[in-house]
């Protein structure tokens, strides 16, 4: 099953020099190669496109690459020799993200048939290293994959790059509404959006609160009851919350407020969103189970205006579609010092994804004790025990730097008298050292949290992107950690 109707280019280096017949072989293998890799269950459709030989043909393949909008990437393998001079007008076009696939078409060496003809037809050995020079020499981020094309971690690491590159083309067009400014005074949620529009291709728009009051006082009764009617099958719902309980007009004003985000960001075609506790004149409750019932379908969401986190919660959720795991918004909220296995619970005001959720939620309505507002409905669950990342993206100022921290989720205690969604992790390699360099990186207390994708994922995207990335995984030591992020200063001011 495919993520999207999107596609990958699949472009085959070569040259004139070795005549019609092995031309026709050249084309015919990669026709098989991509004919066996869309067999294989990638998540994207590849197009084989013909055999480049001349500079021409590699410079016009490039520009019909860019030119067409269904085109997310370009995977490149060279069958032959291609002397990569003739690839430095086309690559200097290509703008999307670019995957080098080092393969050979045949698996092994036929010891007893092999002569000067085989010799000439299989040079990928030294064909993708004349084209993977130029590719350096130009600073051009490529995802190199090698390994024969049939093997399975060859095409896992493809199909991570497909995701990505998917998640990249998804953001040319997001738009991100933030109701209510960033919270006063916070720095790290904040940013410039004009450098992020420029670098990760996500625009960010202001919407007066009043806007969306509007269609919250727009939605009709059949609308509301038919969101009600969704939230009474969908979830355990509490006694003080169902209908006839004391609380249940807190779920229909919920109710009432998703219906009116939903006509708001269907009609202008927005993707993410934050909203701010502070700013919400007019309404009856932070919009809290909306935030969570639209995460899970795919939006992205940031709290107190966090736009940034919002983004890549919804890249994040992109990349990971039809995956098991869930991605969420997520928030660093309160240690546990045990000595043995020391830990993060995680959580946030109403706002975490049912997508990460370990059971059937339970829709309650408690007080928030924060923003003067009524008692708001939420979901309320645990997280599964299990492997995932938090990221994050923040402004230095000069540049953007992304974070990936891995994690351990672990079974929490019963918490009868927090009724928020949580998940409890150890962040790798220690809680230590994990928080130490997260910190010294500036990293976020928000992030976004998931356990579909992999740190391979944060890679391809920063990598595409151009922006910084920090690891902090098992390896993670604080003295080579804190000289890299003295190289990567001087890296980053020489390469403004
Ligand atoms: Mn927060």
């Amino acid at each position: 099953m495919k993520i999207s109707n999107k596609q990958v280019w699949f472009v085959t280096g070569s040259q004139d020099l070795y005549g019609e017949e092995t031309l026709r072989q050249v084309a015919e293998d990669s026709k098989k190669m991509v004919e066996g890799l869309n067999k294989a269950g990638l998540p994207l459709e590849m197009v084989w496109k013909p055999t480049v030989r001349s500079s021409e043909e590699i410079y016009n393949t490039m520009v019909a690459a860019g030119a067409d909008a269904n085109c997310v990437g370009v995977v490149t393998w060279m069958h032959t020799f291609s002397p990569a001079k003739m690839w430095i007008g086309g690559l200097k076009v290509l703008q999307k993200p670019l995957c080098h696939l080092h393969t050979q078409f045949n698996r092994e060496i036929p010891w007893n048939a092999i002569d000067m003809d085989f010799m000439n037809l299989n040079q990928s050995a030294h064909g993708d290293r004349e084209y993977g020079h130029i590719v350096s020499r130009m600073r051009k981020e490529t995802k190199i994959i090698a390994g024969h094309w049939q093997d399975q971690p060859v095409q896992d690491k493809l199909a991570v790059w497909m995701r990505v590159a998917n998640a990249w083309d998804d953001a040319r067009d997001m738009k991100i509404a933030r109701f209510g400014d960033n919270m006063n005074n916070v720095a790290v949620t904040d940013g410039d959006k004009v450098e992020a529009e420029l670098k990760l291709g996500y625009h960010v728009d202001y919407y007066p609160i009043g806007d969306l009051v509007a269609y919250v006082n727009a939605v009709t009764p059949d609308e509301l009851q038919a969101m009600l009617a969704v939230y009474d099958s969908s979830y355990k719902v509490a006694p003080n919350a169902k209908e006839g309980g004391k609380d249940r007009q807190s779920v229909v004003e919920a109710a009432r407020q998703e219906v009116a985000i939903r006509k708001f960001f269907a009609e202008r075609n927005i993707k993410a969103f934050t909203t701010n506790f502070d700013a919400l004149h007019g309404m009856h409750q932070l919009p809290g189970l909306a935030s969570q019932r639209l995460m899970a379908d795919g939006f992205g969401f940031g709290g107190e205006g966090d736009w940034k986190t919002a983004a890549l919660v919804r890249t994040m959720k992109v990349m990971a579609l039809g995956l098991p795991g869930g991605t969420s918004f997520m928030e660093d909220y309160t240690y546990h010092f045990d000595g043995k296995n020391n830990a993060i619970l995680q959580a946030h005001m109403l706002e975490v994804c049912p997508s990460i959720a370990k059971n059937t939620p339970s829709l309650e309505v408690f007080p928030l004790g924060i923003g003067g507002k009524a008692d708001p409905a939420r979901l309320i669950f645990d997280t599964a025990p299990g492997a995932g990342i938090a990221s994050t993206i923040i402004d230095l100022g000069n540049r953007f730097r992304m974070i990936v921290n891995e994690v351990e989720v672990i079974e929490a205690k019963p918490m009868p008298k927090l009724p928020v969604a949580n998940a409890f992790w150890v962040p790798k390699p220690n809680l230590e050292v994990g928080a130490q360099a997260w910190i010294m990186a500036g990293g976020t207390h928000h992030t976004s949290f998931s356990k579909a994708l992999t740190t391979e994922y944060i890679e391809d995207y920063a990598e595409i992107a151009g922006i910084e990335l920090l690891y902090i995984d098992k390896d993670t030591n604080i003295r080579q950690f804190k000289q890299d992020m003295r190289i990567n200063e001087v890296y980053y001011l020489l390469n403004k």
